[in-house]
């Protein structure tokens, strides 16, 4: 019997409904990642060079505290609800059952490949699923590190992890799951939707895009400065949530870009590409394509590069083309081109030009701008800040558009694997007589009562 199978016969045991069973598997889980700790900061810093710092703040915290949240939550999140009363069916109790979808595959990307495997799997166990997941094999030390933590720790039959590339990917994809969670590139993702839509599977589609990040004439520009250089250079740039590019005003352009230039240096150093805490890019293929971005606009900042270690310097460019790659395609590294704008509607016809992003920032104090900007179509976002959102679990993350569709995080990553199984109970004997036909006589009272 093949693993999928294996899980579908687990599954239809009934042994994942059991509240008190999904708790001891997380709780499990939290401890596991915990021995497993060091080993995971090794491979972190093996596939992207991250430091230990960096990678507990953005991977192994990130999962730890969605564990902890999702624990203090799932008796709540997994009562049923009441469907209330409806006059069409009186004598009657509406409910709304919390039901998991079965088994389901998890695709996840190499950028943050600890997190983004993990914290689907939190939400997917904590619905009560069983769960396959297929790290990316663009960071296989870390691949190799979440194989051997889930396969020795849980039973396969619940949770395993399948390791390889994109052909173990593609015949995982059509191998029989009720749910397929991806995160990744756009077209990779048009590939798994395609792929189950054949087989109508119900997918999330977590993608990446062009994130904007605009500062207007009135925002703080030290706050703007700090938090646009952490958001956008963390992970060497490799953040599906990390501004893109910059929109700056006119007016405040030089002392922005002054600003930024200084907490460059304080973050990683006059020589970042030499800092071994600073991180690298994934690999050759990668760091070729961003380094002929280099050569795109006129570099205002950085633009070093260790071709051997695959570090490239945190970059502020300008004068880049529109047709140019810097500013057409998803950047996902530690290159920020920077637009200069005189009106803010210019602001506006820029952003339209791409489809909708991701994310998106705002540096201002004008009430009135940031009204308009939100009416922008964008996954989530910040107001005055940059990628901190994703630390909320209140906020359900996901795309909109072609930066994709479904949310995850907290209580919307606990009913992103669930089915909403709506039941109704009525009593034997007590009936309305006018729903059965014929219907003439009682047009009249069906009408009061629909309307
Ligand atoms: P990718 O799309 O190349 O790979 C993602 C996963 O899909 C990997 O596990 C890979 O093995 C698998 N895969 C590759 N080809 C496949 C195919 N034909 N069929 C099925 N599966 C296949 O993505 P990547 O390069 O690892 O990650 C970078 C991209 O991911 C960026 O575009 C970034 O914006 C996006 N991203 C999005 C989020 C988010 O939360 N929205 C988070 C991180 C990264």
């Amino acid at each position: 019997m093949n693993l999928i199978e294996q899980q579908h016969r687990f599954f239809n045991t009934g042994a994942t409904r059991d509240i008190d069973y999904r708790i001891r598997q997380l709780r499990s889980l939290y401890q596991v990642i915990l021995q497993y700790q060091e080993r995971i900061f090794e491979a972190l810093y093996q596939d992207l060079g991250k430091s230990e710092q960096e990678a507990y703040l953005t991977e192994i915290g990130v999962v730890l505290s969605e564990i902890s949240y999702t624990l203090r939550h799932i008796r709540a999140w997994s009562r049923p609800a009441s469907g209330g009363f409806s006059i069409a069916a009186p004598f009657s109790t509406s409910k709304i059952l919390r039901e998991p979808y079965g088994v389901v595959l998890i695709l996840s990307p190499f950028n943050y490949p600890f997190q983004l495997a993990l914290t689907p799997l939190v939400s997917a166990l904590a619905a009560g699923n069983c769960a396959v997941i297929k790290p990316s094999e663009l960071a296989p030390a870390t691949a190799a590190v979440i194989s051997e933590m889930l396969n020795i720790n849980f039973e396969q039959r619940l949770c395993a992890v399948v390791t390889g590339g994109v052909q173990t990917a593609q015949s995982l994809i059509n191998g029989g799951f009720d749910y397929i969670f991806f995160t990744g590139s756009r077209s990779v993702g048009r590939a798994v939707y395609e792929a189950a839509a054949k087989n109508l599977v119900p997918v999330t589609l977590e993608l990446g895009g062009k994130s904007p990040c605009i500062v207007e004439r009135s925002a703080d520009l030290d706050a703007a400065a700090r938090r646009i250089v952490w958001g956008k250079f963390l992970n060497a740039g490799q953040t599906c949530v990390a501004p893109d590019y910059l929109l700056v005003q006119d007016c405040v352009r030089q002392e922005l870009i002054e600003r930024m230039r200084a907490c460059i240096v304080q973050f990683y150093g006059e020589h970042p590409e030499a800092n071994p805490a600073y991180p690298r890019i994934i690999n050759r293929e990668h760091f070729m394509r961003l380094r002929e971005m280099l050569a795109e606009g006129t570099i205002l900042s950085g633009g070093q590069v260790d071709e051997e270690n695959l570090r490239i310097a945190p970059t502020l460019i300008e004068n880049a083309p529109f047709y140019s790659k810097l500013l057409s395609e998803e950047i996902f590294g530690p290159i920020l081109p920077v637009i200069e704008f005189a009106d803010t509607r210019q602001v506006f016809d820029f952003i339209s030009l791409n489809p909708a992003p991701l994310a998106l920032y705002l540096f201002t104090r004008s009430r009135e701008l940031e009204k308009r900007v939100m009416r922008i179509p964008f996954g989530g976002g910040c107001i005055n800040d940059t990628v901190i959102h994703l630390a909320s679990h209140g906020l359900p993350f996901g795309g909109v558009g072609e930066s994709g569709f479904g949310s995850y995080h907290g209580r919307a990553g606990f009913y992103t694997f669930t089915h909403n199984k709506s039941v109704m109970r009525k009593l034997p004997l007590l009936d309305l007589a006018l729903r059965y036909p014929p219907f003439g006589k009682v047009k009249s009272v069906l009408k009061r009562i629909f309307r």
